[in-house]
């Protein structure tokens, strides 16, 4: 039977046999008697493990492994690719993504291109020039898109971070990417308590590859980060309807509001700018109910103006990336009020 994705973040990867719990338990295991199919965890994985890349896996279209990060599964895929490899990256996207590569340009491993989101004609001259383009989109934290569907297919592997979209809002694989990358720790994970990324790919030799990074280099999940990554993507469409439409609700508001200059929305998330860093930080500090801390995705709102990060200098100083969750959205409202006023 043929099931939307909604439905499948429901019901995949779960254990049907009979007797068997409903949900997989979480397994702490780093080894297993010999003769099974699991002999060490860090090559062969959980259980545990095997459930939520079952679940990712069948969202996306893929294989998915699970690693200890979002971060770790930037790491896996650099893995993939020799001394001189040419990276393209949007000049706006997650700052540790752009922090890894630059990293990786000044040891002498890796060329990085940057390309602005919208510079459209970019993107299409270095799909056949590069080997790799790292496509965000929406981009963290402008918000824009990059149409990457044209981009697939040519000299460059295509990899998206489809952590703000998630699966139930782009399949980046059926566009014709190459790999999906993913925070769970974000939307995925929603409740802001576990660190953990997923890679997925269709193409079965890259899977494998990917896989061996994990083994290789040992970014492994944990066991109860696994857990709860699985028991959050259970109720991810709901989150993920329900924060959205608050946060269109909320764009239109902010967009009306004579101290806000430009509002842009994707999802759950807005950006929107104040006068300058100054006006920012203020509304920050003043606000009551929405918490001022980074990160994005969780059940419960918070903002954060990114420019005060080294890696983000660059975004518009008085840029606030504000990830809208499940409160209220007359209570939001009220508190975003009286901070700006
Ligand atoms: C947070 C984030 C990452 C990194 O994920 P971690 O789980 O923090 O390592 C990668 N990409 C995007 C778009 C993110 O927002």
């Amino acid at each position: 039977m043929e099931l939307t994705p909604r439905t499948q973040a429901v019901a995949a990867g779960r254990l049907t046999a009979a007797g068997q719990p409903l949900n997989p338990p979480i397994v702490p295991a780093s080894t297993y008697v010999a003769g099974g199919h699991y002999s060490y965890a860090r090559e062969d994985g959980t259980p545990t493990w095997a459930a939520l890349e079952e679940a990712i896996g069948e969202l996306e279209g893929g294989r998915a492994t699970a690693f200890a990060s979002g971060i770790a599964t930037v790491a896996a895929v650099l893995d993939q690719f020799p001394v001189g490899t040419e990276v393209a990256v949007p000049t706006y996207s997650y700052s540790g993504t752009r922090g890894l590569l630059d990293h990786a340009a000044r040891m002498g491993r890796l060329k990085v291109r940057r390309i602005d989101p919208g510079d459209s004609e970019g993107w299409t001259a270095a799909a056949g020039q590069v080997d790799l383009l790292w496509v965000e989109s929406p981009t963290n934290p402008t918000l824009e898109l990059i149409d990457f569907a044209p981009l697939a297919g040519q000299r460059a592997r295509v990899v998206v971070d489809n952590t703000f979209a998630t699966p139930l809002g782009q399949r980046p694989l059926s566009l014709g990417a190459d790999i999906v990358v993913h925070s769970a720790t974000k939307l995925i994970g929603g409740h802001s308590d576990l660190l953990l990324g997923l890679t997925v790919t269709a193409d079965e030799t890259l899977a494998r590859a990917l896989h061996d990074a994990r083994t290789r280099n040992g970014a492994t999940p944990g066991a109860l980060e696994a857990w709860l990554a699985l028991r959050g993507l259970r109720t991810l469409p709901v989150r993920l309807a329900e924060q959205s439409r608050t946060a269109g609700l909320l764009a239109e508001r902010l967009a009306e509001h004579p101290a806000v200059s430009r509002v842009r929305h994707a999802g759950t998330m807005i950006a929107f700018e104040l006068a300058d860093a100054a006006a920012a930080e203020k509304f920050c500090a003043g606000l009551g109910l929405i918490v001022h801390a980074t990160s994005v995705g969780g059940v419960e709102s918070l903002v954060e103006r990114r420019a005060k990060w080294p890696g983000d200098a660059h975004v518009p100083p008085g840029l606030i990336r504000f990830s809208v969750g499940l409160e209220d959205p007359e209570d939001l409202w009220r508190d975003l009020a009286q901070a700006l006023a």
